[in-house]
């Protein structure tokens, strides 16, 4: 049982009333910073697929660079055999014919090859430039959504700045039992350690104290805590104003 007199009541409200102020900011930044990650996820996605983009276009310019070198080489053949063929004698003469006929009919795959390939490379270029554009402008839409937010928030971080060192104030008037037991509570409940209690209804929970509990808080002599909730019960007559 921790002793408590109606001055540490008054303390214990006080801080709860900026505890309260703290946490309402902070879960309003919380959810600021979400939205403004959620943009920024946005931004990666959006990137992710045009290095998949990018990381394709260069596939598709490897095959085309490949296939010209691979004619430029059928050529070179061609013309090595047809150079041979001028002097060859009678024996060797139709496998040289046969060779370059056969690097001829190659030639024309490579071609198709080669124009299948730079027809791709070319329509991936143009989708890939396009999206490009449009991720430099998504990029400056969304950095300036975000410092919007930025600005918007400026305010209220700066309230919270406050609060915060209001409520350390408070803290530090405050007998160090007392203190710890609120920081458990409201710790373990998202902010809310200290709730009236009216017409034997618990502020917190919504549910009935005993009587001889009621009139214990309304006496306020010693710390007491709501059976269902755990909270730290007072009463308005208990305070000074
Ligand atoms: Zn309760």
């Amino acid at each position: 049982m921790i002793d408590i007199t109606k001055a540490e009541v008054d303390i214990l409200v006080q801080l709860q009333k900026a505890e309260t102020e703290t946490v309402h900011i902070e879960s309003f930044l919380n959810d600021v910073e979400k939205e403004k990650s959620i943009l920024e996820s946005k931004l990666t996605d959006f990137q992710s697929a045009l290095n998949k983009l990018k990381s394709d276009f260069d596939l598709i310019a490897k095959a085309c660079f490949d296939a010209e070198l691979e004619i430029k080489l059928n050529d070179d053949r061609i013309e090595k055999s047809s150079a041979n063929l001028k002097k060859a004698n009678s024996k060797d003469y139709p496998l040289l014919q046969r060779e370059i006929d056969n690097n001829k009919k190659r030639r024309e795959t490579l071609e198709n090859l080669y124009l299948k390939h730079l027809e791709e490379k070319e329509s991936q270029e143009k989708v890939l430039k396009e999206q490009e554009q449009l991720f430099v402008q998504l990029t400056q839409q969304i950095r300036s959504e975000q410092e919007n937010i930025d600005n918007k928030s400026l305010t209220d971080r700066e309230r919270l700045a406050e609060h915060r060192v209001k409520r350390e104030e408070i803290a530090r008037t405050l007998n160090k039992h007392l203190l710890s037991r609120f920081n458990e509570i409201s710790e373990a409940s998202g902010g809310l350690a200290v709730v009236e209690v009216r017409d034997e209804l618990c502020r917190g929970c919504f549910m009935n104290i005993p009587p001889q509990l009621y009139i214990e808080v309304r006496r306020s002599t010693y710390l007491i805590q709501c059976p269902h909730c755990n909270k730290i019960l007072y009463h308005i007559e208990t305070l000074s104003q």
